[in-house]
């Protein structure tokens, strides 16, 4: 069960605004969710979305009581929040599988490039801009007909910054004449090129970048290391997406390192650069199966491409190909770090 809006983090304002909103049943038809990338905009879309498709939220007033008198008045807290646990919740996370789409059908997402041309009535790609021909399958055709399941429907639009000027002003019709039960939530970093129409006609909730503190935190709790997560933070500009990205970056640039110096400790004279790579290998676990996986992925793939090329040498790249998977289901098997790396890299050149 996940109550999308509770997992915004760093933005007590903007979320409070939007509970509100919920709680005293005024929630405009239109929003501009504004700030940079990465800071929870979109996170907090989807789960105010989640709360007005929720089916037990608001639920429909009880009958008269069987005890007549005076019925107790809704809790205002229930209306506030999605119960998280619905079936229109659960279909409202957004999917890793749908690029980060949810399967809700009255949650819709428009993007630049979203959809295959052919789905929205196009022959090329959107390689400009959201283009009209998006708003007018996605929107324009769907609007009229209200919510699928009767609760609420929703358009995200990401980046709307990146909605060409006809497709702008095709929205626009529909943010002058709201429909029942329809809202629209556009996202932008740059709020400032959208047209002065479709700015004035979207009530705006400002998210601002994350202190450097909180980032930190976020990525220690996702594993990484609390140094490399102090260092990446401070170069994050406030945005745990960029974070997160910095982190994903640093950690291919490591197994890259990884794979070029366990070559190089192959090829070597001498033991020191294997025994050097052992010791390194000495402290994470986790960090090294990483590697370990990269570097039997970038020797398998060295392999392939020789044996396609009719070079003999590829049956040493296959072999060394072997020796890394054993490698990785040594420390699988809790073998110390050190010694798997040691063992491998000294069981490679054998093998020269
Ligand atoms: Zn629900």
């Amino acid at each position: 069960m996940t109550i999308l809006l509770d997992t915004v983090v760093g933005q007590a304002t903007a979320i409070e605004t939007l509970r509100r909103a919920l709680g005293n049943d005024r929630v405009h038809h239109a929003y501009l969710f504004d700030g940079p990338e990465g800071v929870g905009r979109e996170l907090a879309a989807f789960g105010f979305a989640q709360a007005l498709v929720c089916e037990r939220r608001s639920a429909p007033p009880a009958g008269p009581s069987l005890f007549g008198g005076a019925e107790a008045p809704a809790d205002p807290a229930d209306k506030s929040s999605a119960c998280g646990a619905c079936s229109a919740c659960t279909r409202a996370m957004p999917r890793a599988d749908a690029q980060g789409r949810p399967i809700h059908p009255d949650i819709v997402v428009l993007e630049r490039g979203l959809y295959e041309p052919g789905l929205i009535g196009r022959k090329t790609p959107e390689s400009q801009d959201i283009s009209i021909d998006q708003v007018r399958t996605l929107v324009l055709a769907r609007a009229a007909f209200g919510p699928h399941e009767g609760r609420a429907k929703v358009f995200i639009v990401r980046r709307a910054e990146e909605l060409s000027t006809s497709a702008a002003n095709a929205l626009l019709k529909t943010l002058e004449e709201p429909l029942d039960r329809t809202h629209f939530i556009l996202l932008s970093a740059h709020p400032d090129v959208l047209l002065p129409t479709i700015r004035s006609r979207t009530l705006r909730i400002r998210f601002a970048p994350l202190g450097e503190s909180l980032v930190t935190k976020l990525l220690t709790e996702r594993g990484v290391e609390a140094a490399m997560a102090a260092t990446l933070a401070h170069r994050a500009n406030g945005s745990i997406g960029q974070a997160l990205a910095l982190a994903d970056a640093t950690a291919a640039e490591a197994a890259t390192s990884f794979t070029q110096r366990a070559l190089a400790a192959v090829a070597s004279k001498d033991f020191t650069l294997a025994l050097d790579l052992a010791g390194d290998a000495k402290k994470a676990k986790a960090e090294l199966e990483m590697h370990l996986a990269a570097f039997s992925a970038a020797l398998a793939a060295e392999g392939r491409t020789r044996a396609l090329a009719g070079d003999p040498t590829a049956t040493a790249y296959a072999h060394r190909h072997e020796l890394a998977l054993r490698a990785l289901r040594e420390l699988d098997g809790n073998a110390a770090p050190a010694l798997v790396v040691e063992s491998m890299l000294s069981a490679m050149r054998a093998a020269r």
